[in-house]
């Protein structure tokens, strides 16, 4: 009748998809368009083998169904893909009919797709819209929204990642938005989980997501970190709160798992930050040169001191950290101290002052200190004081020697170094802290960017098959005589149409057992009609037996006299209606696991009184009160401290509306554990439907981002307090630096003015000694030359200042000539010696050498080596000094065996106007320039100039010159 080519012509006319595969292979020698058009491929996919076609999952899915008929005729089978309809690639279900057409191993298959309906929504017809109730009008069809749409409505809303990994290789079913946002540019849908995200398989997710499928046992995670390659191919650390949940098919077997995460890394990083920086501020309170120390607490409990304040107190670090200020030093309790600390900590200003005396109790007694200090107070996230950032100084010398040529503000300008530097280490915090500040905002930024993606209708509706038939049968007498059938409940029977004249129990034998029989029985002879719901019924098709739902009646007739003559019977085939309530109910329970096991907190309010019919523990603790009293109970009367913020009339546009709320860090104060706190909340109420589609609630999920919110606040917070603290820093070294201008041209003045005056003195004093030298009375000739040497230090003080305010000036100038060091050496202790009676001055000369320097200059630094030598080793009788010759360089080295020097204090006193101020020296007498000029001399002149000192045991000054060639 037909060749081949009309064959084709035929099967490609049809509008259902057909498909024809060969061998084993199964190489696609046939695909009409429809087909086609579901697989979104174009006819030259004709000749590929399927599995290259469809991807890996569908086209194993539609193998292995083929497995199962292998040397069976026809084969159906159900299963759910990824297709291509309208366009778009859509979650699809499918009836699938196989038929082989020949056997072996050039076994051909016809591959008919009967009926594709969307995954997401199918119809239903009602049950009151049945023929039975309707008096037979037909189904009315119109279009449902049912569970399954339920589930993608909320996972598409959801404000938190969620995909479904189907079947034991964890095939990316679905991704939400949210999700696939988390894996940006990464192709998921269709693919399995090990090769979309090949990173899971390093960690141990991987392993937990096989046994959550295998054991059905959900998992929760917290905070786990996941190494990701982001979109321009780096790998991040991210941190993520997850669930896995196993999904269960109607059959309860476990068929895939839901995956529910969301993105934590922001909180977490700006947690980890808020602790770097209190590590800062405790670096920062440890490296200062100034005494200082956080107190915390209205009890001041000293968290954080350093050595200064230790140095204070005349106590070791250990005795005070950790402790109650007033323990540590109850003298200060008659001292106005602990009042003062107290009014910042009330008021949150800052408070400082100058030069107040301390009196403290050491073991050596009672101690008089004066002190400047500065309270700073230091503010928790809500802006409440919690600690109190004390600076303080100890300027007892400072004081002390106020009225000695005011020697005391020189000491303003140690402090201003040492302001400078703190200030300096401010800058570099202060900048980080910036950045961090624009980092938060902008991720900031992006969170809220990604909230607003999710609003999408999925108001698909199909309509629903038009004008079912109408099942109707009559049958006569107790026998049950077929006399009427109309082709619909022949078609239901699936015995054929030649069944007039036979009896029911003859054409259904298999209703025997069933019921049925007894019933039309008792309808026969009772007289009352008989409705039946929901009835299972099992029917013989095609030599099976197979399971149908049906609502039925049966009516029964009575003739002209009132008798009884025979029974009407319709039915309508449920089947359908009854599988999708199933599904229904699954689904439900689906989403209220989904729920229960979410890692954020969520809750089902239902009707117009919103009560809480479902919420899982993390809404209960974020509600934060036990979960008997708030189930059951309309929202607001569970929990009444809600009311009144503004969320009454959002949940009424959910539930009157339909309108979708979203909000994010929104503040809420509620009543947790019986205490008053503010909760910040990422917010989403959606609305939840009915299978009707009718709104019967508000799903309302919520994601605690308080933690998140306070340290970001925290962090903003901190940054203005040190932006305070460094104002302060930076207007006191103003004011040091106006200080120690005015000393400079002080000095300068002052030595300018003196040395004219002891010029003239020093030659009538040397004339004087010259003349009374030979005197009758001795004290005359001793007094001179005790004028004398006492005229020598004066001006070379006097020298010592000039010197500085030339350098300053950066006029200083050497006149250099080449000489002996050795001599030079010799001479200036040839000088001392004659001065100082308490050492002996050892000289070690081991070479000399010609060096090119400025005589005088040089004899000053060998002087003030000595001299300070001399001056810090009061209880030591000797001095030792070497001239050397090493490596090229002539070097000098001055030993003492006095106090030594702290290696703290060694690198800073070389600087200008440094004192090391400690026990031994505080009644040395001095003003910090000797070993500065000694230093820019050095420089000066190409050499080196260094110290070796251990505190107790001496020290050893050295510098060194390039030996002149
Ligand atoms: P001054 O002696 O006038 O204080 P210097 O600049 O000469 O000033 O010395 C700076 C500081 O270095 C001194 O205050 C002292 O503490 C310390 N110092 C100098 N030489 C010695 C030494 N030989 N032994 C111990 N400390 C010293």
């Amino acid at each position: 009748m037909f060749d081949s080519d009309d064959l084709v012509a035929i099967l490609d006319r049809l509008s259902t998809p057909v498909a024809v595969y060969a061998g084993d292979a199964l190489t696609i020698r046939f695909a009409n368009a429809p087909m086609l058009a579901l697989w979104g491929r174009t006819g030259g996919v004709i000749g590929s083998p399927l599995k290259g076609v469809l991807p890996d999952g569908d086209a194993d899915l539609i193998i292995s169904q083929l497995a199962g008929c292998s040397g069976s005729e026809r084969y159906t089978g159900e299963s759910s893909h990824w297709f291509y309809r309208d366009g778009e690639l859509k979650w699809l279900s499918c009836s699938h009919e196989y038929h082989a057409l020949d056997q072996g191993p050039e076994r051909k298959i016809l591959h008919i797709i009967h009926s594709t309906f969307d995954g997401h929504q199918w119809r239903q017809p009602e049950e009151e819209d049945t023929p039975l109730d309707s008096g037979g009008s037909g189904f009315r069809n119109p279009g449902r929204e049912a569970s399954q749409d339920l589930i993608s409505r909320f996972i598409a809303q959801a404000p938190a990642g969620i995909c479904i990994l189907g079947g034991p290789d964890m095939v990316f079913e679905l991704a939400n938005p949210f999700y696939q946002q988390l894996l940006p540019g990464r192709q998921l849908l269709g693919r399995p989980l090990a090769l979309a995200v090949p990173e899971i398989k390093e960690g141990p997710l991987f392993d937990i997501l096989q046994d959550v499928y295998q054991t059905g046992k959900p998992f929760q995670g917290r905070e786990v970190v996941l190494p990701l390659r982001n979109a321009a191919g780096q790998t991040e650390d991210r941190y993520f709160t997850f669930t896995y949940q196993p999904r269960r098919a109607v059959d309860n077997t476990i068929d895939g798992i839901f995956v529910f995460v969301i993105d934590v890394t922001d909180a977490v990083l700006s947690r980890i930050r808020v602790q770097e920086q209190e590590m800062r501020l405790r670096e920062m309170v440890m490296a200062s040169h100034y005494g200082m120390m956080i107190l915390q607490g209205r009890d001041m409990v000293i968290q954080v001191a350093n050595q200064q304040i230790a140095n204070l107190w005349r106590k070791r670090l250990d005795e005070i950290v950790g402790k109650k200020l007033i323990e540590v030093l109850p003298e200060i309790e008659d001292q106005p101290f602990p009042e003062l600390l107290a009014r910042v900590y009330e008021s949150g200003v800052s408070y400082g002052q100058q030069e107040e005396v301390l009196h403290l109790q050491s073991p050596g007694g009672d101690l008089k200190r004066h002190i400047s200090f500065y309270y700073d107070p230091l503010l928790d996230s809500s802006g409440k004081v919690n600690s109190i950032l004390v600076s303080c100084e100890d300027v007892t010398e400072k004081v002390e020697s106020r009225g000695l040529l005011e020697a005391g503000h020189l000491q303003q300008q140690a402090l201003n170094r040492e302001l400078a530097s703190v200030n300096r280490r401010l800058e570099v915090v202060n900048q980080e802290m910036l950045s961090t500040n624009i980092e938060l905002i902008q991720t900031q930024k992006r969170l809220q960017d990604s909230i607003s993606v999710y609003e999408k209708s999925e108001h698909l509706m199909q309509s629903i098959v038009s004008n079912a038939p109408f099942p109707i049968g009559v049958y006569q007498g107790r026998e049950m005589l077929i006399v009427m059938v109309n082709k619909a409940l022949t078609d239901v029977w699936g015995k054929g149409e030649n069944v007039v004249g036979k009896r029911y129990a003859e054409v259904l034998p298999e209703l025997k057992n069933q019921h049925v029989f007894e019933q039309l029985d008792a309808v026969y002879t009772s007289g009352t009609p008989l409705h039946i719901r929901n009835q299972r019924i099992e029917l013989m098709v095609e030599g099976r037996m197979k399971a149908f739902y049906f609502n039925y009646s049966f009516t029964p007739l009575f003739d002209k006299d009132g008798e009884i003559y025979g029974v009407m019977n319709t039915a309508a085939d449920v089947t359908d209606l009854y599988m999708a309530k199933q599904n229904l109910e699954r689904s439900e329970q689906n989403l209220h696991n989904i729920i229960l096991q979410a890692p954020v907190a969520m809750s089902i309010l239902s009707g117009p009184e919103h009560i809480i019919s479902v919420a899982n523990n993390a809404m209960i603790e974020l509600w934060g009160k036990p979960a008997e009293t708030v189930m059951n109970k309309p929202v607001f009367e569970a929990i009444p401290e809600a009311r009144d913020q503004g969320l009454e009339v959002h949940m009424e546009n959910v539930y009157r509306r339909g309108q979708t709320f979203q909000a994010s860090e929104m503040p809420v104060s509620l009543i947790r554990n019986g205490k008053q706190e503010v909760v910040y909340q990422d917010f989403v109420y959606q609305p939840h439907r009915n299978a009707e589609g009718a709104i019967v609630g508000v799903i309302a999920i919520t994601i605690d981002v308080t933690g998140h919110v306070l340290a970001r606040k925290k962090i903003e917070q901190s940054e203005s307090e040190l932006r305070l603290t460094q104002k302060r820093l930076e207007e006191e070294l103003q004011a040091g630096r106006e200080l120690q201008r005015q000393r400079d041209v002080f000095f300068g003045i002052a030595s300018h003015e003196l040395k004219t005056p002891l010029t003239s003195l020093t030659a009538i004093i040397q004339v004087a000694q010259a003349k009374l030298r030979n005197s009758a009375d001795p004290f005359l000739a001793g007094a001179m030359n005790t004028a004398n040497v006492q005229l020598k230090r004066m001006s070379s003080m006097v020298n010592s200042f000039l010197n500085i305010s030339q350098l300053e000036g950066g006029t200083i100038l050497l006149r250099k000539e080449p000489l002996q060091i050795g001599e030079l050496v010799a001479q200036v202790i040839d000088e001392i010696r004659f001065a100082a009676g308490t050492h002996e001055i050892r000289y070690l000369p081991e070479g000399d050498v010609i060096v090119f320097a400025d005589r005088d200059k040089l004899s000053s630094v060998v002087t003030n080596l000595i001299h300070n030598a001399i001056k810090y080793s009061p209880r030591a009788d000797v001095v030792e000094v070497q001239c050397l010759v090493s490596g090229g360089d002539a070097v000098v080295r001055v030993r003492d065996f006095g106090f030594g020097i702290d290696p703290d204090d060694v690198p800073r006193i070389f600087d200008r106007y440094y004192r090391v101020r400690g026990d031994n020296t505080q009644h040395i007498s001095g003003f910090g320039i000797g070993l500065y000029l000694c230093a820019e001399i050095i420089g000066h002149h190409g050499g080196r100039i260094g110290v070796e000192s251990e505190p107790g045991k001496g020290s050893e000054f050295y510098f060194s010159l390039p030996v002149a060639s």
